[in-house]
């Protein structure tokens, strides 16, 4: 992708979508496929690196239908087929094997580099019929009364000269991440008060992994004081991310660096330092905190937000990626009809938002428990093992269903009402 020309822009599109990850990425192509014409502004140059690379089963069905499946078997992305938990730095749980619930060609999924992943489904936009631009950051959208009309764009051009262009469009889809682009301009995101977490995350070399069909599982380990826990996700080439996460005034309790916070945490969970004691650390230590906000409103007339620019629940259960290609197939569908109709009012644009806020939902309530100091999944486990395959379910992204309410009930009051 950063190798190819830039294109030329035209004056307007049917659709303009801000932002190249996942979720434009998705919302863009099939749009394309549809065949409305449709621009995706990427503001950074492609391929750029993105945390957030485990993905979970169900992302299985966008990406078959995006027609990327066979793209991502050839990869070297490791294969994952379930994910462990261990509690209080040392006690493993028994894995969740996504096939003992569901055998069927979605049970494996990815641990993926976010940066070819993300190329290859901006590519799949590209060959789909999109036009994709890269180095393009929106500064401005533009309005006529509510109405999205259309985004003013900063571009670097195919010689390299920077310069402004107003594009205008019939539906603008937000898909910026957590930059929020028009949430934000238009103050309509809710931040949540549970949730004030933080990571700092790095990156390994040789780290000890499990063997055979547990070679590439993601791993959570919740420290021995229940106050943090880590992620282990194996990649390609021998390398592991390793991330640590807790509330953001216990991460950097004392004004500590990211390498002395991640440092006290791993002395804190002796499952993980010993897979690291023979590992040699690859990258800096990154952070990134207060990531978990929800936008009050998912559309408007002429506009949709998708992925991390609608919201972001937390990276337990790895489950950005999967909402983000969910969030951009729901999207996609809902501007088609939108044109077929001829109506773009936010009822009609915004008419998968219900459906997928009930299925954000339903992952937002087991971050609850998760968090919860008095909750333990494995003791939940052993009174109610007939609640193992809607944990499992929930695990592997099977979210958009009814059939969860008993399970939370059983949990009690560790899931606060969530609203949809
Ligand atoms: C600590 C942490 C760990 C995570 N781990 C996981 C994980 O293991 N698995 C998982 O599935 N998810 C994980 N996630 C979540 C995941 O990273 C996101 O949910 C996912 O990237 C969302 O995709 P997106 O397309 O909505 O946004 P992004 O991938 O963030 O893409 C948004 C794009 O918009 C571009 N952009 C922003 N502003 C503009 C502008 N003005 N003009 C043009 N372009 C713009 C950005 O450059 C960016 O490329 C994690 C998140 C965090 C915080």
């Amino acid at each position: 992708m950063s190798e190819s020309p830039q294109p030329t822009l035209a004056d307007s599109y049917d659709v303009v979508v801000i932002g190249g990850g996942p979720a434009g990425a998705s919302v863009g192509a099939l749009l394309a496929e549809y065949g409305h014409s449709t621009l995706i502004l990427e503001r950074s140059e492609v391929p750029r690196f993105h945390v957030g690379e485990s993905l979970i089963p169900e992302t299985y069905w966008t990406l078959k239908r995006l027609g990327l499946v066979e793209r991502l078997r050839a990869s070297a992305f490791p294969r994952k087929y379930s994910v462990q938990f261990f509690s209080e730095g040392v006690k493993p749980s028994a894995p969740f094997y996504f096939d003992e619930y569901k055998n069927c060609e979605s049970s494996q999924t990815w641990q993926v580099w976010r940066d070819s992943f993300d190329e290859m489904l901006l590519d799949r936009a590209a060959e789909l019929g999109a036009t994709v631009h890269a180095k393009a950051q929106v500064t401005d959208a533009h309005f006529d009364g509510d109405r999205t009309t259309g985004v003013r764009v900063k571009v670097t051009d195919r010689n390299g000269e920077r310069a402004e262009k107003d594009i205008a469009c019939k539906v603008l889809v937000d898909a910026t991440g957590q930059s929020a682009f028009l949430a934000s301009r238009l103050g309509l995101k809710d931040t949540d008060p549970a949730l004030k977490k933080a990571t700092v995350w790095t990156y390994f070399e040789n780290a000890r992994r499990d063997s055979g069909k547990d070679e590439g599982a993601t791993l959570i380990m919740q420290t021995a004081d229940k106050q943090s826990w880590f992620w282990f996700i194996p990649l390609p080439g021998n390398v592991t991310s390793i991330g640590c996460t807790a509330d953001m005034s216990v991460l950097f309790a004392g004004g500590s660096t990211a390498e002395e916070s991640f440092n006290r945490e791993l002395e804190r969970c002796p499952a993980m330092a010993e897979r690291l004691e023979n590992a040699t650390r690859v990258r800096d230590y990154l952070t990134t905190k207060d990531y978990t906000y929800y936008s009050r409103q998912g559309a408007g007339p002429g506009w949709t937000l998708v992925g991390d620019a609608y919201g972001f629940i937390d990276p337990v259960y790895s489950s950005g990626v999967f909402l983000a290609l969910k969030s951009g197939e729901f999207a996609a569908d809902a501007i088609h009809a939108a044109f077929e109709k001829n109506d773009f009012s936010a009822e009609q644009l915004g008419s998968w938002i219900g459906e997928h806020a009930r299925g954000v939902g339903v992952f937002r309530k087991l971050v609850y428990a998760f968090y919860n100091p008095s909750f333990s999944f494995g003791r939940f486990l052993k009174m109610h093992p007939e609640f193992r395959s809607h944990v499992t379910d929930i695990l592997i992204g099977d979210v958009f269903k009814p059939d969860f309410d008993e399970c939370f009930a059983m949990m009690g009051d560790v899931t606060p009402p969530v609203p949809v």
